[in-house]
Order: C-alpha cells, then structure tokens, then sequence
C-alpha cells in the first residue's frame, strides 16, 4: 500500500453518464485517491439474477483484485436512471442493487458495500 493510493471500488453501468458522478461522490465520501470501476451494462440486474455464470465470474474476478491487491475495503453498486442495459423501473433496480449488495456481501464479508442510484438529473443517491 505504501507505494500507491488509497483505492475504493465501484460495480457501475458502463453508461458514461454516470462514470464521473459516481467517482466524485466515491472520493469525496471516503477520502480515497482512486475509484476501481468495474463496468457492465446494468450490473445490477447482472448481479441480482445471478444467473450468467461468465459475467458474474468476471465481476468477482476483477473485485477480487482492487480488494485484495488495491486494498479497497468499500464497494459501491449502482443503479441508475434510463439505463440501456436494465430497462426495469427505478422500484425494481434498487431492489436488484439490494440483491445484488447481499451477493457482494458473501464474497466479501469484511469491507463496507453500498448501494447508489443515480437518478434523472445524473445526481448521485446513497440507498
Ligand atoms: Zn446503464
């Protein structure tokens, strides 16, 4: 750790509206230097079905490198308005960001994860 950063994570939408709001929120939140962001297309109805053995597996892999090599010990799941990926309606989404946290939670029993959904106005909200 000594020769980087502090390092916080984000599962998000690959959409680049909501890249750098998310990242803001995240570095302003937790004080960190880097924001490790992993990006799918609705990643929480990914997560939340559970059920695409390939992407799910990619998503564990990749946090199991910012978590165990960066050090991070935050996650943050994101939701978000008009998303290309999870056509669902913002009800449905915080529900699949609410699974989808649980799924984290049993890989990575000891770092904090939150849930964000990021509204019309691009606008960061913490669940
Ligand atoms: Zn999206």
């Amino acid at each position: 750790m000594s020769n980087h950063g502090s390092f916080v994570t984000t599962v998000n939408c690959m959409d680049g509206r909501v890249q750098i709001p998310v990242n803001e929120y995240l570095i302003n939140k937790y004080k960190a230097d880097y924001v490790d962001t992993i990006t799918e297309a609705g990643p929480n109805k990914i997560l939340a079905e559970n059920i695409n053995e390939v992407l799910v597996d990619s998503i564990k892999n990749r946090l199991e490198t910012s978590i165990y090599k960066h050090k991070s010990n935050v996650i943050a799941m994101v939701g978000h308005y008009d998303c290309g990926g999870n056509p669902a309606e913002k009800e449905e989404q915080i529900i699949q960001i609410k699974d989808s946290m649980k799924l984290l939670k049993t890989w990575f029993k000891d770092v904090e994860i939150i849930g964000i959904w990021v509204d019309k106005n691009w606008k960061v909200n913490e669940l």
